[in-house]
């Protein structure tokens, strides 16, 4: 059967279609830049990268452009839609509703819009995805694959908040953590690759895309994350705070004149490297191209980012007591050496020492310490995709 995956981000859409008996890529490709401009990076199995302009107002028309290149004449690897089996989505937050992938039914559309105040970057997205994709390809059937599921072995010390403990019995306040699909594969993944046995080891994965997070995973099982109860917590992220001063909240509502909505936008979309830059970018390459000209607030935004990703690793090695091995993924991750050279330059005391020359690498599996480093670190890069097509199969 043909898989194929959706992953919808906020200004992002990566697709892929996999043959589940083969786990082959068939083709795979990336929408960038959705509601910016758009364009659309498309590669059949064996062929060449194809990279046009598109213009994407929304993900609605990202997604007519990878059906489009799927089954185009030419360079498309099915001919019609029914060579398509179906369809699995990732889906951001599953509250405490899903603690598994689910075949998504009216129903479960529902109970996914129910959570989209907990994650209200993505679920919306995601959603739209997914009407977007049954209005296209009716009949097909599609699996919700949620991001929240690998968190939930989690210790309470570590998912339950500061608050009255009322409020996690009442209304299921504690820490759920995102990206869950991607910490599972890429620990797994790492292990292997850097020769850790997974079933005793200490790994931090930092996820840095977009939206970022990072999470300490002992023996394979998730212990700490840095997303919260939405994305909105942990990292400094594309538009998103992260962790700051509650406080803050009450006093740039009286400075600003904003309601609770008011402030919630601001912390989710105008804040982070974006806010940090005075609104110039919140894509890296923007932001490290304008550093290396000399501007002061990208090179601020940078700085910020990489320091809170290098106290988040200090933290976890705490709470682990140890480490043996750091994976950098996703987007940022996997793609900028500057971003990880200035999260390493502060883990020195870890024993950790970098190769230069391997860490200018990007995009594959790269050991990126040196043979001699006491902490192995690599660049892994994600497979949600071919995990979630696992998923689908499973269900379907
Ligand atoms: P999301 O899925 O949350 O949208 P991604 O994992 O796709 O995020 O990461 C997207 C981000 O990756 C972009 O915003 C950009 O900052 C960063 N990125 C992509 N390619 C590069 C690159 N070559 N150098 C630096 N950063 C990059």
């Amino acid at each position: 059967m043909n898989v194929l995956v959706i992953n919808c981000g906020s200004s992002s859409l990566k697709f892929q279609l996999i043959n589940s008996e083969s786990e082959e890529v068939l083709a795979k490709g990336l929408c960038e830049r959705i509601g910016i401009d758009g364009s659309l990076t498309y590669q059949p199995e064996g062929g060449e990268k194809i990279k046009s302009d598109k213009a994407m107002p929304t993900h609605t028309e990202a997604i007519q452009f990878v059906i489009d290149a799927l089954t185009d004449e030419k360079t498309g690897v099915v001919k019609s839609l029914d060579e398509i089996g179906a369809v699995g989505h990732r889906v951001v937050h599953g509250g405490e509703k899903f603690a598994s992938s689910v075949v998504i039914t009216d129903e479960v559309k529902t109970a996914i819009e129910e959570c989209n105040d907990l994650a209200p970057l993505h679920n919306p997205a995601n959603l739209i995805g997914i009407n977007a994709c049954q209005e296209l390809m009716p009949g097909t059937p599609m699996v919700a694959v949620f991001d929240t599921a690998f968190h939930q072995t989690m210790p309470k010390k570590a998912y339950l908040y500061g608050l009255p403990y009322e409020y996690y019995e009442n209304y299921a306040v504690r820490r759920y953590g995102f990206h869950g699909t991607s910490h599972s594969f890429v620990s797994k993944h790492a292990a292997e690759f850097m020769g850790v046995d997974i079933n005793d080891s200490k790994i931090i994965v930092a996820h840095l895309g977009n939206g970022a997070s990072i999470s300490a995973v002992v023996n394979g099982k998730c212990v700490d994350t840095s997303m919260g109860l939405t994305p909105l917590e942990g990292l400094v992220m594309g538009t998103r705070s992260g962790d700051m001063d509650p406080a803050i909240m009450e006093y740039i509502a009286k400075k600003e004149n904003l309601d609770i909505a008011g402030v919630m936008n601001v912390l989710n979309k105008k804040s982070g490297v974006f806010g940090i830059s005075k609104n110039l970018s919140s894509d890296f390459r923007d932001l490290e191209d304008a550093m290396n000209n000399g501007n002061p607030y990208a090179e601020a935004a940078m700085e910020v980012f990489c320091y809170r990703v290098a106290k988040y690793i200090g933290s976890y090695v705490a709470a682990m007591n140890g480490v043996d091995a750091i994976a950098f993924t996703a987007g940022i991750g996997e793609n900028s050496g500057t971003v990880r050279k200035m999260v390493l330059s502060y883990l020195g005391y870890l024993g950790i020492t970098v190769d230069e020359e391997a860490n200018k690498g990007r995009g594959e599996d790269i050991m990126i310490s040196t043979a001699d480093s006491k902490v192995k670190v690599a660049v892994v890069p994600t497979n949600e995709e071919l995990a979630i097509a696992r998923e689908t199969v499973a269900l379907v």
